[in-house]
């Protein structure tokens, strides 16, 4: 279904969808919400500062709106409950304000702030509330706003057909309720059980057909399909001893396992893992040269231009006989065709780039090996891409959220897996602290990147960015600056800055080059910092309300920082699950760090929000799901070999299989 059949989208609604990278009805289908909004009146009696609050209510007065810039304003009113007064503040609903008269009756819903007696709200509903809401919340933007994606959502819904993957045994099984239904409730959900039951159905389908796909991938392993090459390993010795450092024992094995998949007769499937830093990139760059003597050509995927710019000069510098070229998304036109003219004649070496090397127009001479990040794995059709051009790679997979190899034989069983633990020498770890939101602690704190700014460091202040849509967030943003401005005032030659989700992508690119140019020593940011972001200044990483991330999205945070031989820290701010948190404080491992989430999996509530996937889920969890994981995986090993699939009557599964063949 394309996106302008659907009732209430036109063009400039189209554009926005696809800034959310939705571009088909099915995409919309499947945008889930990523978290739910559990609204029912809340008991006023021991309501304590910070807490959720849903409370009904009579306006006091017409409200005044304030405007901070056109992007951003601050509604405020008094709120009658019949037992108390309170001020609301509401951000970026001024539209609401010739709705809200003195008798009004709303529910108001927010966080509740007991010192200034006053509630940060989320929403407005007009009326009082009788019975327990559930509303879906959905990542969105300014342009467009959770409820409408919702209702676009259902428009769609009303339409599609929708297409159940699940072999019928299965079905049978588990009673699975019907697809359409699970969307339907998934989308407007009406009651915690059945909502329950929705999702659990949606999401073993999801981790069903990933199971299949890799256990399909498994038995398909053809032997003997592997490049012919003819490589002397003593010119990689020879090259190593070149280096300016000595490599640790796990990059010296996964050098020689690359090197043996690549001169054996069987295609290379490898995923190779470690902790940012860990130094996976020579290894990388070896094996690139590795295959150029065996004279193939070779590329190197990177998920952002910065990060291929990076490797570029890197690679350029260790090997300066070599003819590597990088190939952007934006190029001069005359230089784009230079590029590709290398690439096409074989003169081009090496090709670093980003996504642009798997597009049309890129045609290869002899393309032996592609690496490429994580990101990538299930989500392009690359493999698909190359091979309608006649060549079949070996494929090297990099991935910096390394996981412990129990969990990782079952989430990537079609690869093999060359992992590297040790740390190069030298490094030193981030010391990390955990403190709450007492005086002292904030004072400690303040301190502390204090020191580092003296000593003309920088530091990254992380906001959750879980709400990353809502303007109670922002609210967090500014709140903190104004705090930092307050406690730096007497320091007036300390800059802050913001970088949030919601700015344009140039403004985004002026605040970040700020910082990286050391005009900015402290910044603030909602969303996960950037990949590839390198400000080797920067020391000191502080993440507010902390226990909302997973401990691995909190160790590749902190990644962020440590990244020479100075000092470094990285501040954990967080009243609540201390004893999960304090993990970190005891290690930098991040196979333990991630090994610490598994062990915690299946205790994430359902209701609560989903962090986004290490491996592209729409709605499942790998650590969360993990049992569910392990149940599909049990089942698909059983269905592969049943006759149910040997018939392939069902269609659907068996576009599925043919998909995940040319998805790899
Ligand atoms: P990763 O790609 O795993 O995040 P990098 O390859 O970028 O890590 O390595 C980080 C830094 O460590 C680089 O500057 C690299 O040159 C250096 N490095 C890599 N291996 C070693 C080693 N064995 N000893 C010392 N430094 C190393
Ligand atoms: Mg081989």
């Amino acid at each position: 279904m394309q996106l302008n059949e659907i009732k209430g989208i036109g063009l400039t609604t189209e554009k926005y969808l696809n800034e959310l990278g939705i571009y088909t009805g099915e995409d919309l289908i499947n945008y889930f919400p990523f978290r739910y909004e559990i609204i029912e009146n809340t008991n006023t009696k021991d309501l304590k500062d910070g807490d959720k609050i849903v409370i009904g209510g009579i306006c006091e007065q017409t409200p005044t709106v304030f405007h901070f810039s056109k992007r951003l304003n601050k509604m405020t009113f008094r709120l009658n409950t019949g037992e108390f007064i309170v001020k609301v503040d509401i951000f970026n609903r001024a539209f609401l304000k010739s709705k809200l008269n003195a008798g009004t009756v709303i529910t108001v819903i927010g966080k509740y702030d007991r010192k200034h007696n006053s509630i940060t709200a989320s929403d407005i509903k007009f009326g009082l509330i009788e019975k327990t809401i559930i509303e879906p919340v959905y990542h969105s933007s300014f342009k467009i706003n959770s409820s409408k994606i919702n209702k676009m959502i259902n428009y769609a819904l009303d339409k599609a057909k929708i297409k159940d993957y699940l072999p019928k045994s299965i079905i049978e099984k588990y009673k699975f309720m019907d697809k359409k239904e699970a969307t339907l409730i998934a989308h407007n959900p009406k009651d915690k059980v059945k909502l329950n039951r929705a999702l659990e159905r949606l999401k073993y389908e999801e981790l069903f057909n990933f199971m299949l796909k890799i256990n399909y991938l498994k038995n398909s392993k053809k032997k003997g399909d592997g490049l012919k090459r003819n490589v002397d390993y003593e010119k990689i010795e020879n090259f190593i001893e070149t280096l300016p450092f000595k490599l640790t024992i796990d990059q010296e094995k996964s050098i020689k396992d690359i090197y043996n998949d690549l001169i054996n007769e069987n295609r290379m499937n490898r995923l190779l893992q470690g902790d940012v830093g860990s130094g996976k990139t020579i290894v990388a760059f070896i094996a690139l040269y590795i295959n150029y003597l065996s004279k193939y050509q070779g590329a190197l995927m990177a998920p952002t231009e910065i990060l291929a710019s990076q490797h570029y000069q890197n690679m350029t510098k260790l090997f300066p006989n070599l003819n590597i070229v990088l190939l952007k998304g934006k190029m001069k036109a005359k230089e784009k065709k230079e590029t590709l003219e290398l690439i096409k004649s074989g003169k081009a070496d090496i090709i670093i780039g980003t996504h642009a090397l798997i597009s049309e127009d890129v045609t290869y001479k002899n393309l032996g090996l592609v690496i490429t990040d994580e990101q990538h794995r299930f989500g392009v059709n690359q493999r698909g891409n190359l091979k309608n051009k006649g060549i079949t790679p070996d494929i090297l997979y990099m991935s910096a959220t390394p996981i412990p190899r129990t969990y990782a034989l079952t989430l990537y069983g079609d690869m093999d897996i060359s992992s590297i633990k040790t740390m190069p020498k030298g490094r030193k770890p981030v010391e990390t602290i955990l403190l709450g939101n007492s005086k002292e602690d904030i004072n400690k704190y303040l301190r502390m990147m204090l020191d580092e700014m003296k000593k003309g460091h920088q530091i990254y202040a992380v906001a959750p960015l879980v709400e990353e849509s809502e303007k109670i967030d922002l609210k967090n943003v500014y709140e903190i600056e104004e705090n930092l401005k307050k406690a730096f005032k007497k320091f007036p030659e300390y800059k802050i800055g913001i970088v949030h989700g919601k700015m344009k992508q140039d403004e985004k690119d002026k605040v970040m080059k700020d910082f990286k140019d050391n005009k900015i020593q402290i910044l603030i940011s909602t969303t996960v910092i950037e990949v590839g972001v390198d400000v080797q200044n920067a020391t000191m990483m502080i993440i507010f309300d902390s226990f909302r991330f997973g401990l691995s999205a909190l160790h590749q945070l902190r990644g962020r920082v440590g990244r020479n031989d100075l000092n470094s820290y990285c501040i954990l701010l967080s009243d609540k699950e201390t004893k999960r948190l304090d993990v970190l404080t005891k290690t930098n491992d991040g196979f333990k760090v991630s090994e610490e989430d598994f062990k915690l999996r299946g205790g994430g509530d359902i209701f609560g929000i989903r962090q986004s996937g290490d491996m592209n889920f729409k709605l499942a969890d790998i650590k969360t799901d993990y049992e569910l994981l392990l149940k599909t995986k049990e089942d698909s090993d059983r269905f592969i070999k049943s006759e149910e699939f040997n018939n392939l009557e069902n269609k659907h599964i068996k576009d599925l299989v043919i998909n995940s063949i040319n998805q790899d």
